[in-house]
């Protein structure tokens, strides 16, 4: 039975496509990805990522802005993400999120919150799912999340990373834990660990693509075809079929991102 992949984010719009896309695409449905999200960072990349769902069949689009461009958002970015939504290839409002790795400040920190929380209200306001960023911010993206009814705006919470406890939380709201590059890195034993632990009827597969790059591939750019590695490699760690594996993974995308 030949595998059939979700990679339920990345960034195949990114600059980094643009000499061969198309060879991209094609090495993605050869190892069995039928289906790809690529999510703008902000709204720039979100009119890119369209353009590019637009090309090729299988792939659908987020628009959002992520917390490191949280600052580029101004009075009129609620109106034109709003019409991005509105494109019948985005399916999905994301990246959007908290991230406290480069950038710490109160000043920069309240300004990320208030994007976050001002993008899950039109999420929840227009019935779309999210993808959600967290580095280093796990405490109070799910506090966030609690308060602005995340059970009723759902999505995925990409490349999870965090304890058992914050996972829970995750999955009390109804979302489900992206597993990319970093589950198949030598050191991360606590969260295959984790993972294991949370159950592949919670997950989703992801490449993050042109980042994290699973490990035999580390150190290169990262692509959609890629998944299937991740996928391999976790299910062996699982002790189940990685077509298995791949067919969970894959339903519980298109719930997760409420794609019929
Ligand atoms: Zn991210
Ligand atoms: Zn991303």
């Amino acid at each position: 039975m030949p595998m059939k992949l979700f990679d339920s984010h990345c960034h195949f719009h990114d600059k980094r496509f643009n000499d061969d896309r198309d060879a991209s695409f094609q090495r993605a449905i050869d190892s069995g990805v039928t289906r790809i999200l690529t999510l703008g960072d902000d709204l720039e990349a979100s009119r890119k990522a369209i353009e590019v769902a637009e090309q090729y069949e299988g792939v659908v689009a987020a628009a959002g802005v992520h917390p490191s461009n949280a600052r580029s958002w101004n009075e009129s970015s609620a109106n034109e993400l709003e019409e991005l939504l509105a494109h019948p290839k985005v399916c999905v409002l994301g990246e959007i999120g908290l991230d406290y790795y480069w950038d710490k400040t109160d000043e920069f920190v309240e300004i990320q919150h208030r994007v976050f929380r001002e993008q899950l209200r039109m999420a929840k306001r227009l019935n779309y799912p999210v993808s959600i960023h967290s580095r280093e911010s796990n405490a109070d993206v799910l506090t966030i999340l609690e308060e602005e009814d995340g059970a009723n705006i759902g999505g995925v919470l990409h490349c999870f990373s965090g304890s058992l406890e914050e996972a829970r939380r995750g999955l009390a709201l109804g979302f489900y834990l992206g597993v990319g590059g970093p589950v198949t890195y030598k050191k991360n034993d606590e969260l295959r660990e984790l993972l294991a632990e949370i159950g592949t009827e919670h997950l989703v597969v992801e490449t993050d693509a042109p980042y994290l790059s699973p490990q035999p591939f580390r150190g290169k750019r990262n692509e959609p075809a890629y998944v299937a590695t991740t996928c391999q490699l976790f299910a062996e760690f699982l002790s189940v079929a990685p077509e298995q594996m791949a067919e969970v993974t894959y339903n519980n995308a298109l719930k997760a991102l409420r794609i019929s």
